[in-house]
């Protein structure tokens, strides 16, 4: 079974509306480019980290299946974004769609080191930042049971107890039942 992982997240509108309707139609974009869909985590409503007034984030993780090679599916969930509107500006700005590839069955890849691969774009698999984020992890635990860090050899669920604190993290559907 292929346990590949790509995290979804907006914070901006979009030509499809809201955020959580971005994150409906990157969905369907990706379907469409050969990326299918096997289970969708809920929409996860998230402070931005770091902490900033920006407007709170939508995010939610798939696993798909895919025929594309790690590269090429990062090439491809790239030109989603820009198909998207998603204009790169300062590290952690606001954004209309933000597409990363969390993991890819057990590939670790890191920047290439050999010259005749740097024309290929800057790839870390698994993404460097997963385990530090509950915008990840949180909503990736409700769509697959068992799955390790091939790197930190660490549960989901370990790494799900070793979160750093203080992530606001809401189920939209809650988020929405208390406004
Ligand atoms: P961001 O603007 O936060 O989406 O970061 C995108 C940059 O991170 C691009 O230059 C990517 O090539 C690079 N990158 C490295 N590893 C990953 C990954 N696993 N998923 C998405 N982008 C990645």
């Amino acid at each position: 079974m292929s346990l590949i992982f790509v995290a979804l997240g907006a914070n901006l509108p979009s030509r499809f509306g809201a955020p959580h309707e971005t994150l409906a139609a990157a969905k369907d974009a990706m379907a469409g480019h050969g990326i299918h869909i096997k289970k969708s985590s809920e929409t996860f409503l998230t402070a931005p980290v770091p902490l900033s007034d920006q407007p709170w984030y939508h995010n939610a993780v798939v696993h798909v299946e895919t025929e594309l090679s790690p590269f090429r599916l990062l090439e491809v969930l790239q030109d989603i974004e820009n198909d998207f509107g998603r204009v790169r500006t300062v590290r952690n700005a606001p954004r209309i769609l933000d597409l990363d590839l969390i993991a890819y069955n057990d590939v670790i890849l890191d920047k290439p080191a050999l010259p005749e691969l740097q024309s290929l774009p800057e790839l870390i698999v698994p993404h460097p930042r997963m385990h530090e984020r509950a915008f990840v992890l949180l909503p990736m635990q409700e769509i697959i049971k068992d799955w390790t860090h091939p790197v930190l050899n660490r549960s989901l669920s370990d790494l799900v107890a070793l979160l750093p604190s203080g992530q606001a993290v809401q189920r939209l559907e809650e988020a929405e039942e208390v406004a």
